[in-house]
């Protein structure tokens, strides 16, 4: 069987480092917020090119803070993809905003920047992107709008860490982004956690406050604030797998242009990547009218496969009062998305495997 994601064999490569640092974190005693964390959040903002990085708990947490810190809440609208995974939902709507669902651009998956403009009213106050599939979003458009209507871009990076667009890395294109490490990410820790970057100081100072049960100094609270914090286990292996993000990630793009050369099959439709370095491949998305037939026949071949995401935010349950909507290119990619096997370990004999088995796929 070819996994989906071979997490042992990824993390297998960092084991004597993993395991040394452990130790010495082990018999610091120090397990929290010291110069594990400080480190590698240092070395995260110099990767991403921001002044700041503050390590959280996970992902969503980093998207909650960065609303929370901006002081948007109930009455407040942001502009949102629909076809996202749910947390980018979750953190608007915990903070007691309305997400405002866009459709996405059929090509990219991410927003598609020409129908937001008809979205602004006056209470939208940011624009939350989602550089969906490991691919930054177009923003100069974005920029124009945010400018223009003076509002927030929030960048949920949580699946494109290292990508660019133009000069700029991801997480350094808008105004705060959210960064998750679930160990499934391009760069993953084991277990959960989370990173904020921005630029800006006092956004910078306030985000760690309300990380930090909303105080500055112990015991003094300023903040109805939360506990999110990046343990300094998780800083630790994050800090030793920063050093390979990119070449990690030239390996999946190695993989991907094998797959856009060689996958002739007109059954089933590849992805588009804008430029060569806006793209990191968290997961190579295929399409294809019958992709539940598609999965069925790979998972007979021995090719695990997922699906990002079977049900969109406005048809979940949780969501029940957006059921109404009508977004028929978010629909149909929910119903047409398979996600192939593609990481640093997928090795080109099984890469070639997959090609083969894709196109000998009668639909
Ligand atoms: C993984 C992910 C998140 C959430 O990250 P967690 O660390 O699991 O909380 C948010 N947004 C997107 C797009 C993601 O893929």
């Amino acid at each position: 069987m070819i996994k989906f994601l071979d997490l042992l064999a990824i993390n297998a490569r960092f084991k004597n480092e993993i395991t040394a640092r452990f130790n010495a974190v082990n018999d610091s005693a120090r397990y929290l917020l010291g110069d594990e964390n400080t480190n590698f959040c240092k070395h995260f903002a110099e990767f991403c090119g921001t002044n700041y990085a503050l390590g959280c708990g996970n992902g969503l947490d980093a998207l909650r803070l960065i609303i929370q810190a901006y002081g948007f809440g109930k009455g407040d609208e942001i502009i949102v993809p629909a076809n996202t995974y749910i947390a980018t939902i979750l953190a608007i709507t915990q903070n007691g905003c309305t997400p405002v669902l866009v459709e996405p651009d059929i090509d990219t998956y991410c927003i598609d920047p020409n129908r937001i403009e008809e979205k602004i009213t006056e209470k939208t106050k940011a624009i939350l992107v989602v550089h969906l599939y490991g691919q930054a979003c177009d923003m100069e458009k974005i920029w124009e709008l945010a400018k223009k209507y003076r509002l927030k871009i929030i960048e949920d990076s949580a699946q494109a860490h290292g990508a660019y667009y133009q000069n700029k890395r991801v997480g350094n294109l808008g105004d705060a982004s959210g960064f998750s490490f679930y160990p499934g990410k391009n760069l993953g820790c084991l277990g959960d956690g989370g990173a904020i970057t921005c630029n800006d100081e006092e956004l910078y100072f306030k985000v760690k406050a309300i990380a930090n049960y909303g105080s500055h100094i112990k015991y003094h609270n300023i903040y109805k604030g939360i506990n999110s914090r990046l343990d300094e286990i998780q800083a630790a292996v994050l800090d030793i797998k920063l050093q390979y993000l990119d070449e990690d990630n030239e390996k999946r793009r190695a993989i991907a242009e094998k797959y856009l050369h060689s996958i002739h099959n007109p059954a089933i439709t590849l992805p588009h990547a804008r430029e060569k370095n806006a793209h990191v491949w968290h997961v190579f998305v295929v399409r294809s009218p019958k992709r539940d037939e598609l999965q069925a026949y790979l998972k007979e071949k021995g090719i695990e496969t997922i699906i990002h995401y079977p049900i969109p935010p406005h048809k979940q349950e949780a969501y029940k009062e957006y059921s109404a909507l009508s977004l028929p290119v978010t629909e149909k990619i929910h119903r047409e998305v398979l996600s192939l096997p593609i990481s640093p370990v997928l090795s080109e004999n099984e890469a070639e495997f997959i090609i083969e088995t894709l196109n000998n796929w009668k639909a």
